[in-house]
């Protein structure tokens, strides 16, 4: 096995140029990767700007995914962001930390992977770096673009619906079995970029759910000044999750993270052009609350049984 420390750090980024993209006019690429930054050619408009990082021992740990999904993944976590804003994703950069052992073969899965997951969102990697580590690291920033409307936390008011896209539950289920040492994989988050560029025209508010719907509905009624009452019955369960926890699954999919669906209020006055859109996201949607007056309250109605709705006002996580 050919290991990082026997190849060197300039080796391998030195193969990095034929690898990935140049020049290319129709990515706005005007000089790729190789040299000592990447130049791009913005349309005239706003830009998005984003990182995040997956972490070995913190976000994940060795095995739960193969080299390329994580890859995959590195990107994923940050096109998440750029579609919850409406924003569709142009250029990436990855900055990875490696231990010296790692095998040449996994490294070089990890950026295929990763760039494969941005040709498929519209968006090509023009550069990163490259560093010895204790640990696995993986840091990825994301320039999107935005051709329409930005659309961001704080525009929920009173009234608006609260829809969310896909299914809640898979990844937590995931994890839950890993740590248990159950085996399985993690399973790539969805991409939403095309979701989200359409439900910008018709959202009053959007955030991904990367830390469990509770959380970042509650992120979003803080940016909003609002709270929200949300319906345990309507909530949209991935299949694996209802099988696995039954009466359960609901709640538990509440709190799971890592699902990275989109949570987006809709005002009822768009509610007839956001029915006319649905089927044009290329996901489900479904709606699952509504936005209220009550500060920074996240209520929950639990229909599963009526007379505990409202003794167990559900939670509020600011508490
Ligand atoms: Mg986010």
């Amino acid at each position: 096995v050919r290991r990082l420390r026997d190849v060197g750090e300039h080796a391998w980024l030195a193969t990095l140029p034929r690898r990935l993209p140049r020049g290319s006019l129709a990515a706005g690429i005007v000089v790729g990767a190789g040299d000592d930054a990447a130049v791009v050619r913005a349309r005239p408009g706003r830009l998005l700007l984003t990182t995040d990082a997956l972490i070995e021992g913190v976000h994940f740990r060795s095995g739960w995914s193969s080299p390329r999904a994580l890859g995959r993944r590195a990107f994923a976590v940050n096109a998440s962001d750029i579609a919850a804003m409406g924003g569709r994703p142009r250029w990436a950069l990855l900055a990875a930390e490696v231990p010296p052992a790692t095998p040449v073969r996994e490294l070089d899965a990890i950026l295929a992977g990763f760039a494969a997951a941005a040709r498929r969102d519209g968006a090509r990697v023009v550069g990163g770096n490259l560093a010895a580590g204790r640990h696995l690291a993986l840091t990825a920033a994301l320039v999107g673009e935005a051709r329409g409307r930005v659309v961001t936390r704080a525009g929920a008011r009173a009234g608006d619906g609260v829809w969310v896209t896909g299914a809640l539950g898979a990844c937590g289920l995931a994890v839950r079995r890993l740590i248990a040492g159950r085996g399985g994989r993690l399973p790539d988050p969805p991409s939403r970029v095309r979701a989200g560029e359409r439900l910008a025209t018709v959202a009053s508010a959007m955030i991904d759910v990367s830390d469990g719907l509770a959380q970042d509905l509650g992120h979003l009624c803080r940016a909003s000044g609002v709270g929200a009452v949300v319906d345990l019955a309507r909530l949209p369960v991935a299949p694996a999750c209802r099988r696995a926890l039954g009466a359960a699954a609901p709640r538990f999919a509440l709190a799971a993270g890592e699902d990275y669906e989109l949570l987006v209020t809709v005002p009822r006055a768009r509610e007839r052009a956001l029915v006319r859109l649905a089927p044009r996201l290329g996901c489900r949607l479904t709606r699952i609350g509504r936005i209220t007056r009550a500060p920074r309250r996240v209520a929950l109605i639990d229909g599963t049984d009526p007379r505990r709705s409202r003794a167990r006002a559900g939670f509020d996580h600011f508490r």
